[in-house]
């Protein structure tokens, strides 16, 4: 039997102490706290990754504050689409949506696009023609209207901008989770509604299984969060599991050249959560803040947000 181990994000960027107030980060702070305990508890009773780490997301997507599920970003069409992807480290199966509307939560239909079809990424129309097959659970449009979310996109209007959610202190970004159950099997998922204004179909990071999500129990479990367009171009989630696989590094080790080294060298700003099958948690980023929590088995859990 291993040790459980858990972690979360909430999307990184610009994120200043300076500029939170102080009911603002307990809100923050406690549905972190929230969404990982849902996790942790899966992992306790013997279930596996997978389902915390689903859990874990669907709370972050049911919550207001984050970009993901209700809290997802307006594209310039004021519509709110959302990508989501998972991955399994003991099959190397995965699952993935994009550019889905009204569904509550992207992160279970990307599991059912694993578990219950023999694709791994479906789009648009086509992937919510699965959703009702497979009865996932649909929300009216304004049950997605968040003013400040829609504010964000009249100003990125204004000035023609498509904006990353979290380059404003007011913004908050994408959510993701990785765990490592008892089993020993690791899982990672990430769910984001993109970025604000976002047209022509764009996708970012998080959706893409190399990109934004990556999960091999020879090597590690990542989720990330940041300008999606370096962390597709870096390939970041798996070149962090092949630097471990071929060179033999550290998941610290290879956590530190991809987010710290390359990802700064072409201008990549965002972060990271990663597990490796030892328990191991690294949770780097290089912007000024991230949110997130990380729990082990025989560890206090630690919630953090600045840098
Ligand atoms: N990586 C996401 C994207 O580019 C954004 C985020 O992390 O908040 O779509």
């Amino acid at each position: 039997m291993k040790k459980y181990a858990i972690a979360i994000h909430g999307g990184a960027g610009t994120i200043l102490q300076s500029t939170m107030s102080a009911e603002k980060e307990a809100a923050y702070k406690k549905a972190l706290e929230e969404a990982i305990v849902s996790g942790e508890n899966i992992l306790k009773a013997g279930g596996s990754s997978l389902d915390a780490v689903e859990s874990a997301i669907r709370s972050l997507e049911d919550c207001p504050l984050f970009n993901a599920g209700k809290g997802a970003v307006f594209t310039n069409e004021g519509k709110n689409e959302m990508d989501a992807s998972v991955m399994e480290g003991k099959t190397l199966m995965a699952g993935a949506v994009t550019g889905v509307k009204n569904i509550k939560n992207p992160i279970s239909l990307a599991k059912a696009v694993m578990q219950q079809s023999e694709h791994v990424f479906l789009s648009g129309e086509g992937a919510m023609e699965f959703a009702k097959k497979v009865n996932a659970k649909f929300e009216p449009d304004d049950y997605f209207f968040v003013q400040q979310r829609y504010d964000q996109l009249l100003q990125a209007k204004e000035t023609d901008t498509i904006v990353l959610d979290h380059t404003n202190e007011k913004k908050f970004g994408t959510v993701g989770c990785v765990a490592l159950d008892v089993e020993g099997n690791l899982a990672a998922g990430t769910s984001t509604g993109g970025m604000t204004n976002k047209k022509y179909g764009r996708v970012g990071d998080s959706p893409m299984i190399g990109a934004g999500t990556y999960a091999n129990n020879n090597t590690c479990a990542i989720s990330c969060t940041g300008h999606g367009e370096f962390f597709i171009r870096s390939v970041v989630a798996y070149d962090i599991s092949c630097l471990m696989e071929y060179k033999g590094l550290s998941l610290k080790e290879a956590c530190d050249i991809v987010v710290m080294k390359k990802l700064v060298k072409i201008g990549g700003e965002g972060g990271l959560i990663a597990l490796d099958s030892n328990g191991n948690i690294e949770l780097p980023f290089n912007s000024d803040g991230m949110y997130r929590a990380r729990k082990k088995q025989d560890e206090e859990l630690f919630i953090g947000i600045y840098k």
